[in-house]
Protein backbone atom coordinates (compact mmCIF):
# COMPACT_ATOMS: atom_id res chain seq x y z
CA UNK A 1 0.00 0.00 0.00
CA UNK A 2 2.62 2.53 0.92
CA UNK A 3 5.60 0.92 -0.74
CA UNK A 4 6.95 -1.24 1.47
CA UNK A 5 5.39 -5.17 1.81
CA UNK A 6 5.01 -6.18 5.77
CA UNK A 7 5.61 -9.06 7.41
CA UNK A 8 2.59 -10.89 7.71
CA UNK A 9 2.88 -11.09 11.75
CA UNK A 10 2.84 -7.32 11.80
CA UNK A 11 -0.37 -7.20 8.95
CA UNK A 12 -2.36 -9.64 11.69
CA UNK A 13 -1.36 -7.23 15.00
CA UNK A 14 -2.00 -4.39 12.56
CA UNK A 15 -5.65 -5.27 12.05
CA UNK A 16 -6.33 -6.39 15.34
CA UNK A 17 -5.18 -2.97 16.53
CA UNK A 18 -7.15 -1.45 13.68
CA UNK A 19 -10.41 -3.99 15.51
CA UNK A 20 -10.75 -1.32 18.65
CA UNK A 21 -11.25 1.53 16.13
CA UNK A 22 -15.22 1.74 16.11
CA UNK A 23 -16.04 4.66 13.43
CA UNK A 24 -16.35 8.23 15.49
CA UNK A 25 -14.68 6.50 18.57
CA UNK A 26 -13.00 8.98 20.31
CA UNK A 27 -8.88 7.90 20.55
CA UNK A 28 -6.21 9.34 23.11
CA UNK A 29 -2.97 8.84 21.81
CA UNK A 30 0.18 9.04 24.62
CA UNK A 31 3.78 7.78 24.70
CA UNK A 32 6.68 7.79 27.36
CA UNK A 33 7.46 10.84 29.47
CA UNK A 34 9.82 13.19 27.64
CA UNK A 35 8.71 12.28 24.27
CA UNK A 36 10.78 12.22 21.93
CA UNK A 37 11.04 12.68 18.27
CA UNK A 38 9.60 8.79 17.61
CA UNK A 39 6.88 9.08 20.57
CA UNK A 40 5.78 12.66 19.15
CA UNK A 41 5.89 11.95 15.37
CA UNK A 42 4.27 8.32 15.62
CA UNK A 43 1.03 10.38 17.33
CA UNK A 44 1.43 13.31 14.76
CA UNK A 45 1.36 10.58 11.85
CA UNK A 46 -2.02 8.63 13.65
CA UNK A 47 -3.26 12.35 14.76
CA UNK A 48 -3.48 12.31 10.85
CA UNK A 49 -4.47 9.13 9.93
CA UNK A 50 -7.31 8.91 12.26
CA UNK A 51 -9.06 12.18 11.73
CA UNK A 52 -9.33 11.05 7.39
CA UNK A 53 -10.45 8.30 8.56
CA UNK A 54 -13.59 9.57 10.53
CA UNK A 55 -12.07 8.85 14.38
CA UNK A 56 -11.84 11.34 16.93
CA UNK A 57 -7.81 11.32 18.05
CA UNK A 58 -6.69 13.52 20.87
CA UNK A 59 -2.59 13.77 21.60
CA UNK A 60 -2.32 13.61 25.47
CA UNK A 61 1.02 13.10 26.87
CA UNK A 62 2.39 13.12 30.47
CA UNK A 63 4.74 15.88 30.02
CA UNK A 64 4.63 18.58 27.21
CA UNK A 65 5.61 18.00 24.00
CA UNK A 66 9.56 19.67 23.37
CA UNK A 67 9.33 22.79 21.28
CA UNK A 68 11.75 20.86 19.06
CA UNK A 69 8.65 19.39 17.81
CA UNK A 70 6.36 21.85 17.52
CA UNK A 71 6.27 21.94 13.36
CA UNK A 72 4.84 19.08 13.25
CA UNK A 73 1.44 19.48 15.57
CA UNK A 74 -1.23 20.12 13.72
CA UNK A 75 -3.32 22.86 15.66
CA UNK A 76 -5.77 22.16 17.84
CA UNK A 77 -3.73 18.48 18.14
CA UNK A 78 -2.50 18.10 21.62
CA UNK A 79 -4.60 18.04 24.61
CA UNK A 80 -1.67 17.00 26.68
CA UNK A 81 -2.51 19.68 29.40
CA UNK A 82 -5.58 18.01 30.47
CA UNK A 83 -4.61 14.22 29.83
CA UNK A 84 -5.78 12.52 32.06
CA UNK A 85 -9.31 13.37 31.87
CA UNK A 86 -9.42 13.53 27.92
CA UNK A 87 -8.06 9.27 28.41
CA UNK A 88 -10.82 8.73 31.04
CA UNK A 89 -13.52 10.49 28.26
CA UNK A 90 -11.35 8.24 25.09
CA UNK A 91 -12.99 5.05 23.89
CA UNK A 92 -9.15 3.77 23.37
CA UNK A 93 -6.03 4.89 24.27
CA UNK A 94 -3.32 3.80 22.20
CA UNK A 95 0.05 3.87 23.69
CA UNK A 96 3.12 4.94 21.49
CA UNK A 97 6.55 4.11 21.79
CA UNK A 98 6.57 2.44 25.52
CA UNK A 99 5.06 -1.00 26.65
CA UNK A 100 5.57 0.09 30.21
CA UNK A 101 3.12 1.62 32.40
CA UNK A 102 5.52 3.18 34.55
CA UNK A 103 7.35 5.34 31.97
CA UNK A 104 3.34 7.05 31.66
CA UNK A 105 4.07 9.32 34.45
CA UNK A 106 1.08 11.03 36.10
CA UNK A 107 -0.80 8.94 33.67
CA UNK A 108 -0.52 5.37 34.67
CA UNK A 109 -3.83 5.75 37.00
CA UNK A 110 -5.98 6.88 34.21
CA UNK A 111 -4.65 4.19 31.49
CA UNK A 112 -5.48 1.70 34.11
CA UNK A 113 -9.50 2.50 34.36
CA UNK A 114 -9.58 2.94 29.87
CA UNK A 115 -11.54 0.95 28.23
CA UNK A 116 -9.05 -0.57 25.67
CA UNK A 117 -5.74 0.05 25.66
CA UNK A 118 -4.22 -0.60 22.54
CA UNK A 119 -0.15 -0.35 22.04
CA UNK A 120 2.18 -0.26 19.15
CA UNK A 121 5.88 0.22 20.36
CA UNK A 122 9.58 -1.80 19.51
CA UNK A 123 10.73 -1.79 23.18
CA UNK A 124 12.26 -5.08 24.46
CA UNK A 125 10.17 -5.50 27.10
CA UNK A 126 7.23 -7.98 27.88
CA UNK A 127 5.29 -4.64 28.83
CA UNK A 128 2.84 -3.92 31.78
CA UNK A 129 0.56 -2.16 29.85
CA UNK A 130 -3.41 -3.62 30.45
CA UNK A 131 -4.31 -5.98 27.85
CA UNK A 132 -5.46 -5.07 24.92
CA UNK A 133 -4.09 -5.40 21.23
CA UNK A 134 -0.75 -4.93 20.78
CA UNK A 135 1.68 -4.46 17.21
CA UNK A 136 5.07 -4.93 19.23
CA UNK A 137 7.84 -5.92 17.14
CA UNK A 138 11.75 -4.83 18.91
CA UNK A 139 13.41 -5.92 15.35
CA UNK A 140 11.80 -2.77 14.52
CA UNK A 141 13.85 0.62 14.27
CA UNK A 142 11.27 2.91 15.59
CA UNK A 143 7.85 3.13 16.38
CA UNK A 144 7.56 5.18 13.77
CA UNK A 145 7.92 2.10 11.30
CA UNK A 146 5.50 0.33 13.04
CA UNK A 147 3.07 3.02 12.49
CA UNK A 148 3.79 3.00 8.66
CA UNK A 149 3.18 -1.03 8.79
CA UNK A 150 -0.41 0.07 10.25
CA UNK A 151 -1.22 1.70 7.98
CA UNK A 152 0.08 0.17 4.91
CA UNK A 153 -2.03 -2.93 6.57
CA UNK A 154 -5.28 -1.38 7.24
CA UNK A 155 -4.74 0.36 3.36
CA UNK A 156 -4.42 3.77 4.44
CA UNK A 157 -2.45 6.20 2.66
CA UNK A 158 -0.67 8.51 4.31
CA UNK A 159 -0.77 12.10 3.69
CA UNK A 160 2.45 14.29 3.69
CA UNK A 161 2.02 15.47 7.12
CA UNK A 162 1.68 12.52 8.37
CA UNK A 163 4.73 11.48 6.06
CA UNK A 164 6.81 14.04 7.52
CA UNK A 165 5.79 12.82 11.18
CA UNK A 166 6.97 9.67 10.35
CA UNK A 167 10.20 10.53 8.74
CA UNK A 168 10.91 12.73 12.16
CA UNK A 169 10.53 9.50 14.61
CA UNK A 170 12.78 7.57 12.10
CA UNK A 171 15.66 10.20 11.72
CA UNK A 172 15.71 10.76 15.54
CA UNK A 173 15.48 7.32 17.03
CA UNK A 174 18.19 5.88 14.14
CA UNK A 175 20.24 9.25 15.54
CA UNK A 176 20.06 10.71 11.89
CA UNK A 177 20.61 6.76 10.08
CA UNK A 178 23.87 6.03 11.58
CA UNK A 179 23.09 3.41 14.97
CA UNK A 180 23.01 0.02 14.44
CA UNK A 181 19.30 -0.15 13.46
CA UNK A 182 19.50 1.68 10.48
CA UNK A 183 18.34 -1.68 8.30
CA UNK A 184 17.92 -1.58 4.79
CA UNK A 185 13.93 -2.17 5.53
CA UNK A 186 13.89 1.05 7.48
CA UNK A 187 15.92 3.18 4.94
CA UNK A 188 13.45 1.56 2.23
CA UNK A 189 10.55 3.52 4.41
CA UNK A 190 12.05 6.70 4.36
CA UNK A 191 12.43 6.19 0.74
CA UNK A 192 8.56 5.45 0.34
CA UNK A 193 8.51 8.95 2.73
CA UNK A 194 10.20 11.20 0.78
CA UNK A 195 8.18 9.77 -2.40
CA UNK A 196 5.20 11.16 -0.13
CA UNK A 197 7.02 15.03 -0.10
CA UNK A 198 8.79 15.01 2.52
CA UNK A 199 11.82 17.76 2.30
CA UNK A 200 14.93 16.18 4.64
CA UNK A 201 16.42 19.02 4.77
CA UNK A 202 13.95 21.51 5.94
CA UNK A 203 13.22 18.75 8.93
CA UNK A 204 16.98 18.52 9.45
CA UNK A 205 16.77 22.09 9.96
CA UNK A 206 13.69 22.44 12.59
CA UNK A 207 14.48 19.25 14.50
CA UNK A 208 18.85 19.67 14.75
CA UNK A 209 19.26 23.25 13.92
CA UNK A 210 16.52 25.33 15.28
CA UNK A 211 18.01 25.02 18.87
CA UNK A 212 17.99 27.93 21.38
CA UNK A 213 21.31 28.85 22.88
CA UNK A 214 20.66 27.58 25.94
CA UNK A 215 21.37 24.14 24.51
CA UNK A 216 24.54 24.79 23.53
CA UNK A 217 26.27 26.14 26.40
CA UNK A 218 24.29 23.65 28.29
CA UNK A 219 26.36 20.99 26.42
CA UNK A 220 29.73 23.00 26.84
CA UNK A 221 28.52 22.57 30.66
CA UNK A 222 27.99 18.82 30.54
CA UNK A 223 30.45 17.90 28.41
CA UNK A 224 33.23 20.03 31.07
CA UNK A 225 32.10 16.78 33.44
CA UNK A 226 33.89 13.97 30.90
CA UNK A 227 35.79 11.08 32.62
CA UNK A 228 37.13 8.14 30.92
CA UNK A 229 38.46 5.46 32.09
CA UNK A 230 40.22 4.07 28.44
CA UNK A 231 41.32 0.45 29.99
CA UNK A 232 38.05 -0.85 30.36
CA UNK A 233 36.40 1.36 27.24
CA UNK A 234 34.07 3.47 30.04
CA UNK A 235 33.06 7.35 29.71
CA UNK A 236 30.69 9.56 31.31
CA UNK A 237 29.16 12.44 31.78
CA UNK A 238 27.13 14.22 34.46
CA UNK A 239 24.58 16.72 34.32
CA UNK A 240 25.49 19.69 37.17
CA UNK A 241 21.55 19.47 38.94
CA UNK A 242 21.16 23.30 38.30
CA UNK A 243 22.25 23.36 34.61
CA UNK A 244 18.86 22.74 32.83
CA UNK A 245 17.24 26.01 35.17
CA UNK A 246 20.31 27.81 34.25
CA UNK A 247 20.31 27.28 30.78
CA UNK A 248 16.35 27.61 30.40
CA UNK A 249 16.67 23.91 28.54
CA UNK A 250 14.49 20.76 29.19
CA UNK A 251 15.78 17.13 29.23
CA UNK A 252 15.49 17.27 25.26
CA UNK A 253 17.70 19.61 25.51
CA UNK A 254 20.34 16.89 26.53
CA UNK A 255 19.37 14.38 23.15
CA UNK A 256 22.28 13.65 21.81
CA UNK A 257 24.87 15.11 24.10
CA UNK A 258 25.52 11.38 25.47
CA UNK A 259 27.04 10.46 22.00
CA UNK A 260 30.30 12.40 22.43
CA UNK A 261 31.34 9.92 25.18
CA UNK A 262 30.54 7.44 23.08
CA UNK A 263 32.18 8.39 20.41
CA UNK A 264 35.50 8.54 22.22
CA UNK A 265 38.12 5.50 20.27
CA UNK A 266 37.72 2.83 22.69
CA UNK A 267 34.25 3.66 24.28
CA UNK A 268 31.93 0.74 24.70
CA UNK A 269 29.82 1.57 27.19
CA UNK A 270 28.90 5.78 27.63
CA UNK A 271 26.82 7.05 30.53
CA UNK A 272 25.15 10.21 31.23
CA UNK A 273 23.61 11.13 34.75
CA UNK A 274 21.07 13.39 35.52
CA UNK A 275 19.34 14.45 38.93
CA UNK A 276 15.56 14.33 38.34
CA UNK A 277 12.63 14.93 40.61
CA UNK A 278 12.05 13.09 44.29
CA UNK A 279 15.44 12.56 44.91
CA UNK A 280 15.91 10.33 41.66
CA UNK A 281 19.14 10.06 38.95
CA UNK A 282 18.22 9.44 35.43
CA UNK A 283 20.96 7.38 33.51
CA UNK A 284 21.13 6.75 30.38
CA UNK A 285 23.01 3.80 28.77
CA UNK A 286 24.96 3.93 25.43
CA UNK A 287 26.88 1.52 23.97
CA UNK A 288 28.89 -0.38 21.15
CA UNK A 289 30.01 -3.60 19.74
CA UNK A 290 28.66 -6.81 22.14
CA UNK A 291 27.75 -4.50 25.09
CA UNK A 292 24.28 -4.44 25.82
CA UNK A 293 23.07 -1.78 27.63
CA UNK A 294 19.45 -3.30 28.14
CA UNK A 295 20.65 -6.07 30.42
CA UNK A 296 22.38 -3.43 32.43
CA UNK A 297 19.31 -0.75 32.55
CA UNK A 298 17.05 -3.52 33.41
CA UNK A 299 19.29 -4.61 36.56
CA UNK A 300 18.45 -0.98 37.94
CA UNK A 301 14.50 -1.13 37.07
CA UNK A 302 14.79 0.30 34.00
CA UNK A 303 14.89 -1.14 29.83
CA UNK A 304 14.77 0.46 26.49
CA UNK A 305 17.16 -1.23 23.99
CA UNK A 306 20.52 -3.46 23.33
CA UNK A 307 22.31 -0.04 22.75
CA UNK A 308 20.57 2.36 23.80
CA UNK A 309 18.38 2.19 27.32
CA UNK A 310 17.70 4.14 30.41
CA UNK A 311 17.03 4.14 34.11
CA UNK A 312 15.74 6.41 37.17
CA UNK A 313 16.87 5.32 40.57
CA UNK A 314 16.45 6.48 43.79
CA UNK A 315 19.66 8.76 45.47
CA UNK A 316 21.55 11.04 45.23
CA UNK A 317 23.93 11.50 42.16
CA UNK A 318 26.76 10.42 43.98
CA UNK A 319 25.32 7.22 45.34
CA UNK A 320 23.60 6.32 41.83
CA UNK A 321 26.94 7.00 40.53
CA UNK A 322 29.06 4.64 42.78
CA UNK A 323 26.49 2.18 42.35
CA UNK A 324 25.99 1.92 38.16
CA UNK A 325 29.99 2.62 37.44
CA UNK A 326 30.51 -0.40 40.16
CA UNK A 327 28.15 -2.40 37.88
CA UNK A 328 29.38 -0.92 34.44
CA UNK A 329 33.02 -1.48 35.58
CA UNK A 330 32.12 -5.56 36.54
CA UNK A 331 30.01 -5.22 32.88
CA UNK A 332 32.81 -4.91 31.23
CA UNK A 333 35.62 -6.34 32.67
CA UNK A 334 33.71 -9.51 32.16
CA UNK A 335 33.01 -8.57 28.53
CA UNK A 336 36.68 -7.41 27.59
CA UNK A 337 37.78 -11.03 26.51
CA UNK A 338 34.92 -11.65 24.01
CA UNK A 339 34.56 -8.10 22.81
CA UNK A 340 34.63 -7.42 19.15
CA UNK A 341 37.04 -4.59 17.98
CA UNK A 342 35.62 -1.56 16.62
P1 LIG B 1 17.23 7.86 26.93
O1 LIG B 1 18.51 7.51 27.61
O2 LIG B 1 16.25 8.54 27.82
O3 LIG B 1 17.45 8.56 25.62
O4 LIG B 1 16.55 6.48 26.59
C1 LIG B 1 17.15 5.47 25.84
C2 LIG B 1 16.20 4.30 25.69
O5 LIG B 1 15.93 3.72 26.96
C3 LIG B 1 14.84 4.68 25.12
O6 LIG B 1 14.38 3.61 24.31
C4 LIG B 1 13.98 4.83 26.33
O7 LIG B 1 12.63 4.58 26.05
C5 LIG B 1 14.56 3.80 27.29
N1 LIG B 1 14.46 4.27 28.67
C6 LIG B 1 14.90 5.47 29.14
N2 LIG B 1 14.65 5.60 30.47
C7 LIG B 1 14.04 4.45 30.86
C8 LIG B 1 13.51 3.97 32.11
N3 LIG B 1 13.59 4.69 33.24
N4 LIG B 1 12.94 2.74 32.11
C9 LIG B 1 12.87 2.01 30.99
N5 LIG B 1 13.34 2.41 29.77
C10 LIG B 1 13.91 3.60 29.70
MN1 LIG C 1 11.25 6.91 22.75
MN1 LIG D 1 11.41 4.70 19.77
Amino acid sequence: MNGVPVPPERVSAAQRVAGVLVPGARVALTTHVNADGDGVGSEVALWHLFTEHGLRPAITNPTPIPERFDFLLPEGADHSARAAKEIESADVVIVLDISDIGRLGDLQRAIERSRAVACIDHHVSPGSLPDGPRLVAPEAAATAELVFDFASAVGWQLCPEAARALYVGILTDTGAFRFSNTTPRVLRIAGALLERGVDPESIYESVYASAPEGRVRLMTEVLQTLVVEPDIGLAWVTVPPDALQRHRATADDLDGIVEYPRSIAGVRLALLFRHIANGRVKVSFRSLGGVDVHELAHRFGGGGHKKAAGASLEGSLAEVQEQVLAAARNYLVGTRARAPSR
